[in-house]
């Protein structure tokens, strides 16, 4: 690969990660720049819908695909489940009604995981930690890129991608006059709990109260991994940063079924974090600027509600290597790049927006709305029906 075009990557989580593996394959050199001194990524534990394992299938990794390789260390959860705070169950997860509408279940992952598998795939001299970087120069057709690091370090590169995540430098660099994210109106937490023993059984679940949702996870090496949500409208202490993030929870959750207890009581207090959760409400002018491309959460940040951030970063990273491979790695791909994923992204960012309301009814009349629909769409007559509303979402193939 003497000859090979260069390309910078700046942030090495799942999107830059996905995009270095997407470019390496289809004949890139690519060096990651990432700030902190690990691989050591947001949310604990992930889910990877059908749309982001087609994307992966579609990244050689040394005779298999990336797909298969991820697939390899996660647990498929046939069915989502939702539940009462009582425990009692809207509807039980049983059998795999997405797999069999949209090839793929979703799967659970422990984060780090996931990124060990990326990393695995690259050169081992890829990524370089402990750096933090920033676009110096986003070049132009005729002039390389430059990206400068705050130890002094400068790289020119054929691309630069800015996967810096959703407090993203690059962004407010490249687009000064744009708002950034806005508020989402609720917090979350999130954290990995030990096994809660073997007699436990785990399904994947979102459990819904008053503006509140508590999500649990199984994961491969029988840990599990939890979220939780709370409208900030409802946070007991002002806004709630008072107190540490797991007396938080504990005040939000307490009387919840004993699960969510039992793994409260498990969790390790400093796993457990917590974020406001927030979304691009006003989309960029563009997801690229002379030889940078923006991907993930720098170009898109959404609420969790459908859990697609992460893949839709994949789906970025998938379609930003196949279009520069299609014009043999001239950046004028990069304003198709743009056509192709800011209509999709911010898309999928409304969709999460409104499901976020959904997911957090808190008056009487929404909560028990919610709570019927989610009961109705899951008998299994009805199931095929519902599930084709996330036709636009989960049937996405690169
Ligand atoms: C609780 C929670 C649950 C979620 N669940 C799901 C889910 O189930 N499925 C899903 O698909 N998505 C989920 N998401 C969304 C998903 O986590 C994000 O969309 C995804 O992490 C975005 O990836 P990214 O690579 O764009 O950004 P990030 O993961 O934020 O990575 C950005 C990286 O850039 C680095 N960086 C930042 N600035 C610099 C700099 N100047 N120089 C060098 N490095 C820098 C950071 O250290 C970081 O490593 C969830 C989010 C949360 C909070």
């Amino acid at each position: 690969m003497g000859n090979a075009r260069e390309a910078v990557i700046i942030g090495a989580g799942v999107g830059g990660l996905a995009a270095a593996n997407a470019l390496y394959r289809t004949g890139w050199r690519v060096t990651v720049l990432e700030r902190a001194d690990a691989l050591r990524p947001i949310g604990a534990g992930i889910a990877m819908p059908p749309n982001a394992m087609h994307a992966l299938d579609a990244v050689d990794a040394d005779g298999m695909t990336l797909g298969a390789r991820v697939r390899a260390v996660g647990v498929s959860s046939g069915a989502i489940g939702a539940r009462r705070p009582d425990g009692r169950w809207i509807f039980r997860p049983s059998g795999d009604p997405v797999g069999r509408r949209f090839g793929y279940p979703v799967y659970s992952l422990v984060r780090t995981e996931l990124l060990a598998v990326f990393a695995g795939q690259l050169p081992g001299d890829a990524i370089r930690l402990d750096t933090t970087a920033q676009v110096a120069d986003p070049g132009a057709a005729d002039q390389r890129a430059r990206v400068e690091t705050t130890d002094g370090r400068v790289f020119e590169a054929d691309l630069v991608v800015a996967a810096d995540g959703g407090r993203s430098a690059v962004r407010r660099t490249l687009f000064p006059d744009h708002p950034g994210p806005a508020d989402g109106g609720y917090v979350i937490w999130w954290m990995l709990a030990p096994s809660l023993g073997e007699e436990e059984e785990v399904l994947a679940s979102e459990s819904m109260g008053k503006g509140t949702v508590w999500g649990t996870w199984a994961l491969n090496d029988g840990r599990v991994y939890a979220y939780a949500t709370v409208l900030k409208e409802l946070l007991a202490t002002g806004n709630g940063q008072a107190d540490d993030p797991l007396s938080q929870l504990r005040a939000h959750f307490a009387g919840w079924y004993p699960q969510v207890q039992r793994i409260l009581d498990a969790v390790d207090p400093a796993s457990v974090y917590r974020d406001d959760a927030r979304w691009m409400q006003t989309p960029l002018p563009a997801y690229h600027l002379g030889r940078v491309a923006l991907l993930g959460d720098a170009a898109h940040p959404m609420t969790p509600d459908l859990g697609q951030g992460g893949s839709q970063s994949i789906e970025d990273a998938v379609v930003l290597a196949k279009l520069l491979a299609e014009a043999d790695g001239d950046v004028s791909a990069l304003a198709s790049y743009t056509a192709a994923r800011l209509p999709r992204t911010m898309d999928i960012v409304k969709r999460s927006k409104r499901m976020s309301a959904f997911h957090h009814a808190s008056t009487p009349a929404g909560i028990f709305l919610r709570n019927q629909a989610l009961r109705l769409s899951s008998s299994e007559r009805t199931v095929g029906l519902f599930l084709r509303s996330f036709d636009p979402v989960f049937g996405w193939k690169p």
